[in-house]
């Protein structure tokens, strides 16, 4: 819609707040400008077209400035921890004199209704620090889809100068996968004696992990911890070697006494120098960068076929015969993908 400068109009038209220039946006980033990151970050998480199309632009101003920092990934069922352990881990990076980053991938979450990550404010005190940026999981809304969002949301985070970036999520579905492929080091929290199954730890999920931390290993629950450890080393050494030459390290620590938490920030670091050394975290970018592309055409490619005219006035009579049984789901697809190539 065209805005309406006639007289009447003109006062309440330049009383609005004017929209930042994606100049202003790429400054203020570059500045270490909180709330223009965060804006910046809205605008990425948003469902609208013309958001997203503004978001692209600042994204592409900042590339050349990100990438500067160490992605870790952190991941646990509900209750292993994972918000106490970032606290504590956020507040010994901030010590050493990082800039830490928190943003989380919760596929549950739709800002408004519950998510299992939870919306209350997490990390209150690592929230109020100045070298802290604490975001929560974009709502499954996002144009583009909820891990796009963050991983733009990372590049936009390292151009605004923060060095380490802490991505959260929770074990379900796809989320852990999505995680891993966005971030260099991979930390797997769990608890002594809760079984895996009842952890919801599926193999490949330890198959993934750089590293396991049992939590809570403190009080009476310092033995097992420490038996637990143990366990989780031998079934990881069943594992085939991975090909960067680093062993999967398993840890115990406890996050609420702040204890274990130097040890596995020391193997982040370890971790990062072999791979570095070996020109495996460079390579391990570049092909999630190359796996990004190839998700970003699929959904692309989605996004064109549903909104091809051609398409959506057929699609509910295919979809009618595909309930009726009286067509197959592979040969309905098929004849609405040739509907959707052909130029009349
Ligand atoms: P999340 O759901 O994985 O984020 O878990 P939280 O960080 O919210 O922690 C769940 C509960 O476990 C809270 O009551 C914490 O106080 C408690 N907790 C977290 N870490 C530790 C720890 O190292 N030791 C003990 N004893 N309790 C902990």
């Amino acid at each position: 819609m065209k805005e309406d400068l006639s007289e009447s109009n003109k006062k309440f038209v330049f009383k609005r707040p004017q929209p930042l220039s994606v100049d202003q946006y790429v400054e203020g980033i570059l500045n270490g400008n909180r709330t223009i990151l965060s804006k910046a970050i809205t605008l990425v998480e948003s469902s609208r077209e013309d958001h997203h199309e503004l978001a692209q632009q600042i994204i592409e101003k900042c590339i050349p400035h990100s990438g500067n920092s160490i992605r870790i990934g952190i991941t646990g069922v509900p209750g292993v921890g994972k918000s106490t352990f970032i606290e504590a881990f956020g507040y010994h990076l901030i010590e050493e004199g990082h800039n830490v980053c928190v943003l989380a991938i919760d596929p549950s979450s739709q800002r408004s209704k519950g998510s299992i990550l939870g919306d209350k404010t997490r990390m209150e005190k690592l929230s109020t620090q100045k070298n802290a940026f604490i975001r929560p999981s974009p709502s499954a809304g996002a144009l583009g889809g909820v891990a796009n969002a963050t991983r733009e949301s990372i590049l936009l985070c390292e151009a605004a100068g923060f060095d380490t970036i802490i991505v959260e999520t929770v074990g379900v579905g796809q989320s852990e996968i999505t995680v891993h492929g966005m971030v260099d080091f991979f930390l797997l929290l769990m608890l002594a004696g809760a079984g895996d199954e009842l952890q919801g730890i599926k193999r490949g999920i330890m198959e993934m992990a750089d590293a396991i931390a049992i939590n809570k290993a403190d009080g009476d629950n310092l033995s097992a911890s420490k038996l637990a450890r143990r366990e989780y080393l031998n079934a990881l050494h069943l594992f085939p070697p991975t090909k960067t030459g680093w062993t999967p390290r398993v840890e115990t620590c406890s996050a609420i006494q702040a204890e274990g938490i130097q040890k596995i920030w020391e193997l982040i670091q370890e971790h990062k120098r072999l791979l570095s050394g070996k020109g495996f975290f460079e390579q391990n970018r570049k092909e999630q960068a190359k796996s990004w592309m190839h998700e970003n055409i699929a959904e692309l490619l989605k996004a064109d076929f549903f909104h091809n005219a051609k398409v959506s006035s057929k699609l509910p009579s295919v979809e009618k015969r595909v309930l009726n049984g009286e067509m197959n789901a592979y040969l309905a697809a098929k004849e609405l993908l040739d509907i959707y190539k052909s130029k009349h």
